[in-house]
């Protein structure tokens, strides 16, 4: 049976240092988080990062603004937050509105303060390696292997899903810590094939348990990003838990996995782009 990873609590550990670290540091890092129209799972989610950042020291403000808000206003606003200095992270919660460009208003964040780590600069940075700030999800991946002790490095890491925000980041931190990496999506010909190759199995598709026993080796470490509701309202994972838990070396289950790890990496980012914010 693999070793269960325990998101919720390396998530809790992380939220704690960051805490005495906060505590120390004045001004406290203050983040904005954008919340644009009524979707009532990004509600949730806001209300989560609040949450977070009050229980660790961090200032935070919400702006919640109409589904009608236009391009322009959600613009101005940006370039108010840019050139506030007690805004040390801002936060555009996603999905926006279809009326509103997406890519401009990501490109609008000043990058020093983009702590979801979407602006094309901080992009680039990551894709070359001189980056501070990754996105949280790829990154909270990285810091669960790492305080178990998982080696990376020249291991085969299998990605499956190509996404801005999951996916493909996931598969370039992998690479600057010198894993060797596959990245499969809709269209890989032979996906299992492929999962059964990796000795670090991330799944990042969003599609309920796609990923069954027969698609991964024996005492392979398995990442489920993957989030679906299911039938009953139950949150299900990519993988096949039950069925992968006893063939895999370590897993992450679902909820309690990588979910938790997404909001304190983004309260580490806060707290890194505050300290940039000095320099
Ligand atoms: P996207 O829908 O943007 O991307 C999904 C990716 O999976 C695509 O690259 C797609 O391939 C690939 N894919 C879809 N179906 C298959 C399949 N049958 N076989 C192989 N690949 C497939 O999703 P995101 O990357 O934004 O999110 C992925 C999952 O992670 C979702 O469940 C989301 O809820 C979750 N998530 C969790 C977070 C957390 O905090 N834990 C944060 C962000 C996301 P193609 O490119 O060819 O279409």
């Amino acid at each position: 049976m693999a070793v269960i990873i325990d998101g919720k609590a390396v998530a809790k550990q992380l939220r704690a240092e960051l805490a005495q670290q906060v505590a120390q540091m004045a001004p406290a890092p203050g983040l904005d988080v954008v919340l644009v129209g009524e979707d009532p799972a990004s509600q949730v989610y806001v209300r989560g990062k609040i949450k977070a950042c009050k229980e660790i020291g961090i200032r935070s403000r919400e702006h919640r603004l109409p589904g009608q808000t236009t391009e322009r206003e959600l613009l101005d606003l940006l370039a108010q937050l840019n050139a506030d200095k007690s805004v040390h992270g801002i936060l555009v919660q996603l999905p926006l509105p279809g009326h509103i460009d997406e890519r401009r208003i990501l490109s609008a964040v000043l990058p020093q303060k983009d702590v979801d780590a979407f602006h094309p600069e901080n992009v680039g940075r990551i894709v070359s390696g001189d980056y501070l700030l990754a996105p949280c999800t790829p990154a909270g991946i990285l810091e669960l292997l790492d305080r178990y002790d998982i080696p990376i490095e020249g291991r085969h890491c299998v990605v499956v899903g190509r996404s801005n925000i999951v996916g493909k980041p996931q598969a370039i931190l992998m690479l600057h810590r010198n894993a060797t990496v596959s990245i499969a999506h809709s269209r890989t010909a032979d996906l299992g094939g492929l999962t059964r190759q990796a000795d670090i199995l991330v799944a990042a598709t969003g599609r309920a348990h796609l990923i069954g026993a027969d698609m991964v080796k024996p005492g392979a470490v398995v990442i489920d990003a993957g989030i679906t509701r299911g039938e009953s309202g139950k949150l299900v994972g990519d993988v096949d838990f039950e069925a992968v838990a006893p063939k895999a070396s370590h897993i992450t289950p679902v909820p309690g996995g990588v979910g938790p790890m997404t909001i304190a990496m983004l309260m580490k980012n806060t707290v890194l782009a505050a300290q940039l914010a000095k320099k």
